[in-house]
C-alpha cells in the first residue's frame, strides 16, 4: 500500500489520480489532497478518499470548509498550507497535478523532503529545469513524468543513456485547429479553441494545445527531464494521438510507447512504476485501425513552436519567460480581452524586450516570471 498526497485534486489530471487509486484501493492510498478553491469537490472527496489532511490555496475558501466539516481531517491553507503537505512523514508518494508556476515552490519543496515525484505539472520544469534535476540528483529523488509524451520517451528509453539516442520524435496531435486555415485564426472563439479532438483537459493546456504553445512546453520539459540537446528533438504531427512519442537509438532502431488516449494510463504507470498493474481500459485495436498519420508542424501557422525552440536554444531565464508570458496571455484570451493571434505576438514581444539572466537562482527565474506578467498586462491593455 502506497501512501499518495495529489495536489490539485479538482483538477482534470487529479481527479484522475482519484480514479485510477478507486479502482486500484489495495495499493493507493489518498492521505492528502490539495484544491485551489473548488471545496465543493473536495468535500465529496474527502467523504469518499478519507484524506489525513487537506490544503485549499485560497484563505476564505480554506476557513468556508472548516466550518462545514464534521470529520477530522486537517484544513491547511496558501503555500505554507501545501508545504505541510509534502513535508507529511506518512506520504510517500505526491502527485503534482496543479497547472502553472504555482506547482515550482511545492515541487521544490517535496523533492527536498525525499518524495516520490510524478509530475504532471510542466511550467515547473520549463522555468526551473536545471534546478529542479539538479535538486532531484542530490536528494535522489526520480521524477516519474506524467506527461503523455514524456512518460512515452521514459518508457522507450528504458533506462538507456542519453549517449545512445540519435533523436526524439515528440508527438503532437495538432490541437483543435490543426486544418483551420490561418486566415481564420483572428476571428477564432474561445469555444472553438476549448473543443480538443483526442484529450479532455483543463482550460489552459486546450488553449496551449491550439497553439502549439504545449509542444513547445513539452520540448523544454523532456530536455530537462532527460537531459537532452534542443537539437536531437523534433516535433511530428501525428492527429491519432496513439504514439505518445518515440526514441529513435544510434543503430536507427525505434522504441515507441502506444496506447489509447487516456491520461489515467500514464498517471498509472507513474504512481505504480516499475510495476505494471492492471486498468479497466480497453487496448488499442489494431484490426480497426487502417492507417496513422504523420506530418511536420507548420511554424508560420503556429509561431508558438518556434518561440519554444528560441527559448530553448536562449535557456538561462528565456524559458520562464516564454512560460509566463503565454499564460498571461492564455488567461487574457480566456477572459477574452485579445484575440488568438495576439497569444503569440505578445509572447515574442516579451521575449524580445527580456534581458536574459544565463544561469538564475529560484529567486530571479520567479522574478523574470513576474515581470513577464506583468509586460503582458501592460502590452495587452494598450491593445485595448
Ligand atoms: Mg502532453
Amino acid at each position: 500500500m502506497k501512501n499518495i498526497a495529489i495536489l490539485g485534486s479538482s483538477g482534470s489530471i487529479g481527479q484522475s489520480t482519484l480514479e485510477v487509486v478507486r479502482n486500484l484501493p489495495l495499493q493507493f492510498r489518498v492521505v492528502a489532497l490539495s484544491v485551489n478553491s473548488d471545496i465543493v469537490k473536495l468535500k465529496q472527496q474527502i467523504d469518499e478518499f478519507h484524506p489525513k489532511l487537506v490544503c485549499v490555496s485560497d484563505p476564505l475558501a480554506a476557513a468556508r470548509l472548516r466550518s462545514s466539516l464534521k470529520s477530522s481531517v486537517k484544513v491547511f491553507c496558501g503555500r505554507e498550507g501545501l508545504d505541510e503537505l509534502v513535508k507529511d512523514k506518512d506520504v510517500r508518494q505526491v502527485m503534482v497535478a496543479i497547472t502553472g508556476s504555482a506547482a515550482l515552490a511545492p515541487l521544490v519543496s517535496a523533492i527536498k523532503n525525499g518524495k516520490e515525484i510524478a509530475l504532471a505539472n510542466k511550467e515547473a520544469l520549463v522555468m526551473a529545469g536545471s534546478i529542479v534535476m539538479r535538486l532531484a540528483k542530490e536528494h535522489k529523488v526520480l521524477i516519474r513524468p506524467v506527461d503523455s509524451e514524456q512518460s512515452a520517451i521514459w518508457q522507450s528509453l528504458g533506462g538507456q543513456d542519453v549517449t545512445s539516442v540519435r533523436q526524439v520524435y515528440l508527438t503532437a496531435s495538432g490541437g483543435p485547429l490543426l486544418d483551420l486555415p490561418r486566415s481564420k485564426f483572428k476571428q477564432v472563439t474561445v469555444k472553438k479553441v476549448l473543443q480538443h479532438p483526442r484529450w479532455k483537459m483543463g482550460k489552459k493546456i486546450t488553449v496551449d494545445s491550439a497553439t502549439l504553445m504545449n509542444k513547445g512546453l513539452e520540448l523544454l520539459e523532456a530536455m530537462f527531464l532527460f537531459n537532452l540537446g534542443v537539437d536531437k528533438i523534433k516535433v511530428l504531427i501525428h492527429p491519432e494521438a496513439l504514439i505518445h512519442s518515440m526514441v529513435e537509438f544510434n543503430d536507427g532502431v525505434m522504441m515507441a510507447q502506444l496506447s489509447v488516449t487516456d491520461m489515467r494510463i500514464p498517471i498509472q504507470y507513474a504512481l505504480s512504476y516499475p510495476k505494471r498493474l492492471a486498468n479497466p481500459l480497453a487496448g488499442i485495436d489494431f484490426y480497426r485501425l487502417s492507417k496513422l498519420h504523420f506530418a511536420k508542424p507548420d511554424l508560420g501557422k503556429f509561431p508558438c513552436l518556434g518561440l519554444a525552440y528560441q527559448a530553448a536554444r536562449d535557456l538561462g531565464t528565456m524559458p520562464a519567460v516564454l512560460n509566463a508570458a503565454n499564460e498571461a496571455s492564455v488567461e487574457r484570451f480566456l477572459a477574452r480581452k485579445i484575440n488568438f493571434l495576439s497569444i503569440p505576438k505578445t509572447v515574442e514581444k516579451v521575449m524580445q524586450r527580456h534581458s536574459r539572466i544565463i544561469h538564475p537562482n529560484l529567486d530571479q527565474i520567479m522574478s523574470a516570471d513576474n515581470w513577464a506578467r506583468e509586460e503582458v498586462r501592460r502590452l495587452t491593455c494598450s491593445l485595448n
